[in-house]
């Protein structure tokens, strides 16, 4: 079975101001670096209100649907902004993530990565923030959890910036173990080690403006993958950002294409030994449009060599 790429045109939709980082031509390099690979493409659905209900209160839900402007942009903080394509693009984003772990729980997929925006991991339970509107990679979890009946769901998140929306949604979930490593200090701030969820089921690992590849290697083989080990999920979500790359321009990581393709591949070997292989990966940030389009194909490679 091929890994699966879901993803919409809806997510182009999703128009940021002339000269923000988060824009349509991020989506637009990472589909083209994909095109040559043999995929199962799936068209991602709409989230259903739901499945959103399953991670935000409903007057948020109906906040950020009385937010969308009929022209021009709505300014949710001084970094979040919707277009009037951005409530579709949002809904297609979590509506693959919900879709992705129904194929790979189903059976109908190895794996899956999902190619969308806005990203999610910095969305709070009641505040969208940092480019993101609903918590793509915590709906997956609670979806395998509540919808399937799942008792243990792993989400890593390598993103440069802390995935505080993730541990915000997944703070009191005691069947959700949160490993977020991020480069600190930087923007939004959180992230310390001594953040460690209300079961002591995050695990938060700052990295040092400047940390290359070895280094990171090193930080999630010695306390990343043994945490993840002993937890035993049984599905890995993956909050796939790539702005840790040397070239990213919002942050000061040094990891190399090949650093994002180690880290994907050890985590592949463990979810063939934890889970089957199951693993739903949804892309985040990267900002430099060449390195997010090498980094997401590494990425993507890794997967469809597990699922072969
Ligand atoms: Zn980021």
């Amino acid at each position: 079975m091929k890994t699966a790429l879901l993803t919409h045109a809806d997510c182009l939709g999703h128009v940021t101001p002339t000269g923000h980082p988060e824009r349509v031509a991020r989506l637009e390099h990472v589909l083209h670096a994909l095109e040559p690979l043999d995929l199962n493409r799936v068209t991602a659905p709409l989230a259903a209100d739901d499945d959103l209900r399953r991670i935000h209160p409903e007057s948020y839900i109906r906040d950020i649907r009385d937010a969308l402007p009929a022209e021009g942009f709505a300014r949710l903080d001084p970094d979040t902004f919707m277009s009037p394509g951005s409530l579709d693009a949002a809904y297609r984003a979590a509506g693959a993530a919900v879709r992705a772990v129904d194929m790979v729980l189903g059976g109908e997929a190895p794996n899956a990565f999902c190619a969308i925006r806005p990203p999610g991991h910095h969305a709070e339970t009641d505040t969208a923030m940092g480019f993101c509107l609903f918590g793509n990679p915590a709906l997956a979890a609670k979806h395998a959890l509540e919808h399937h009946g799942l008792d243990r769901v792993a989400v890593l998140d390598f993103d440069v910036h802390h995935g505080n929306g993730t541990q915000d949604l997944l703070w009191d979930e005691p069947r959700a173990l949160v490993i977020t490593s991020q480069q600190m200090p930087l923007w939004p701030g959180t992230g310390r080690p001594d953040e460690t969820g209300a079961h002591g089921n995050v695990l938060n690992l700052p990295l040092a403006p400047g940390t290359g590849g070895a280094e990171m290697r090193a930080v999630w083989r010695d306390r990343a993958f043994p945490r993840l080990r002993s937890f035993r999920p049984e599905l890995i979500v993956i909050s796939a950002g790539f702005d840790a790359h040397r070239d990213d321009p919002l942050a000061n990581l040094n990891w190399e294409t090949e650093d994002f393709a180690w880290l994907t591949a050890e985590i592949c070997a463990l979810a063939g030994e934890l889970c089957q292989g199951r693993i739903v990966s949804t892309l985040e940030g990267g900002y430099d449009l060449n390195a997010l389009a090498a980094a997401t194909r590494a990425h993507v490679e890794e997967l469809m060599k597990a699922a072969r």
